[in-house]
């Protein structure tokens, strides 16, 4: 409908606006500095500073430090998996916690079965031999719907991209270490249908 009036090139510069002035702008915008803080100074003093800095933002609407950046980006910080220990997260218990699948399937997200591809690997090699094995595949576990699956085919490691799951969080475009994944929007607003979430 929006096309159909001649809007297509809308921009939608009032939802920055809009999410900045609202409630949890507001409260995002009083706590922006203590990670950055915790990162730089540590868990003891970075915390105290992070707390002190709440305070003034809280009671003063004022910060003693600005505001200040985190250094890396969100790729960047992703360290290779050797230098780390495995993971071993427990089952979800179906009470508290829940299996990826089940939640994709609550938020009843829709794509056309011939969509045109929304999740855009550049460099398939460079998946290979890097995110998975450098990094051990973090997509197949940041990915809040399953999407990213790497699967043996004869006997090699195969990228697959379930992208009929995805709820375009957006995640994999800023997470992905190499950034070699590129998300686009979805054909004609394709997706979860939210106003049932
Ligand atoms: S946008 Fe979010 S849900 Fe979609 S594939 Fe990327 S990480 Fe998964």
């Amino acid at each position: 409908a929006a096309i159909a009036s001649c809007r297509a090139n809308d921009e939608p510069i009032e939802i920055e606006r809009g999410w900045r002035d609202s409630a949890i702008g507001q409260d995002l915008k009083r706590v922006r500095n203590v990670k950055p803080l915790w990162s730089k100074f540590g868990t003891v003093v970075g915390v105290a500073l992070g707390g002190l800095d709440m305070w003034t933002n809280q009671l003063f609407g004022f910060s003693f430090f600005g505001t200040l950046k985190h250094g890396l980006t969100d790729a960047q910080s992703l360290e290779p998996a050797a230098q780390h220990k495995k993971i071993d997260y427990p089952k979800p218990d179906g009470v508290l916690t829940f299996d990826r699948l089940s939640s994709v399937f609550l938020s009843n997200t829709n794509h056309e079965e011939d969509q045109p591809i929304h999740l855009q690997v550049k460099n398939p090699e460079l998946q290979r031999t890097s995110e998975l094995d450098v990094f051990a595949g973090p997509s197949t576990r940041y990915c809040p719907a399953g999407v990213y699956e790497w699967v043996e085919k004869d006997g090699k490691p195969v990228f697959v991209i379930n992208a009929q799951n995805c709820v375009h969080c957006k995640t994999c475009d800023i997470k992905d270490p190499n950034q070699n994944i590129n998300w686009v929007p979805p054909q004609g607003g394709e997706g979860p249908v939210y106003p049932n979430m």
